[in-house]
């Protein structure tokens, strides 16, 4: 097999899991691989080089990686910042999946990811993505590209405003994910999780960063979205009713995210191939 024949691996650490996806650009078809359970997160690197041997025992031949990572990552592709997967800030994470793959990968923030699996659904359109998966993350496509911010941070909407007394898990007090998640959490509730007020805080604090930003869709995607509680409906009443109340005529298309569970690996995946781009990019990748 020639290298112009192989896929294009993405992956996308969350809190427990590694998912994974391929592209495959001679057939410009994506496809969905596994999910791995990942504790510590140095064995991500293992769990890498142990799918792209399994790409190779199925004649695919890999040929670019895109990793989604949950936190901030810096100028030099390392991240400076995860809440969630602290033991691997500061680690250089490019080689490592390098040392077990032969492959220099592509390393994203996981909202940026899911981003550009939109970018390429709606290639056309500006989209804003929220993910509510461990913690809570945004993105913006553009025309197809995925807008990242001049220092690689755009989106960390899980860290902002006073909502509350709950330290968070990136140690401020009163961030909106820990608002969200304390809501949501039914050992922290004497009534159990409190579902119509997490959607009000969800609600409320996108309608900000709609008004703001005046996106054509808003993209929601993570678990507590696939969730069977209605949270999506939830959240989607309650902008349409403060759209409509506060601005009149105003259009917002609300969906989920594309690719469910996997948006954030497939995304990676289309990063990796160079198939989806970003705006404004100052990043040496
Ligand atoms: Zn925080």
């Amino acid at each position: 097999m020639s290298a112009l024949e192989g896929v294009y691996l993405g992956l996308d650490l969350g809190g427990t899991l590694l998912k994974a996806a391929v592209y495959d650009p001679s057939t410009a078809t994506q496809e969905i691989l596994d999910s791995y359970p990942i504790g510590y997160g140095m064995e991500l690197f293992e769990a890498s080089g142990q799918i792209v041997q399994f790409l190779a025992r199925q004649n695919k031949a890999t040929i670019g990686i895109g990793l989604g990572l949950p936190g901030v990552l810096d100028h030099r592709n390392k991240l400076r910042f995860s809440p969630h997967r602290g033991e691997l800030v500061g680690v250089d994470i490019k080689a490592g999946i390098a040392g077990v793959s032969g492959v220099w990968p592509l390393l994203d923030n996981d909202a940026n990811c899911a981003t550009a699996l939109e970018a390429h659904h709606y290639p056309n359109s500006s989209v804003m993505v929220v993910n509510f998966g461990t913690g809570v993350g945004a993105g913006l496509a553009i025309s197809g590209s995925v807008f990242k911010g001049a220092n690689a941070s755009f989106g960390e909407i899980g860290h902002v405003g006073h909502f509350g007394s709950e330290v968070c898990a990136c140690k401020r007090v009163g961030c909106f994910e820990a608002e969200l998640y304390s809501l949501l959490d039914p050992l922290s509730k004497s009534n159990g999780p409190d579902l119509e007020a997490a959607a009000e805080l969800v609600a409320d604090v996108l309608f900000d960063y709609i008004r703001v930003l005046d996106p054509e869709c808003l993209v929601l995607g993570g678990g507590l979205i696939y969730s069977s509680n209605g949270l999506f409906e939830m959240v989607s009443k309650g902008l349409e009713s403060a759209n409509s109340t506060y601005r009149s005529g105003f259009m917002l298309r609300i969906h989920k995210a594309t690719g469910l569970e996997y948006s954030g690996a497939i995304g990676a995946a289309l990063l990796s191939s160079g198939v989806v781009g970003y705006v404004c990019d100052t990043i040496d990748h």
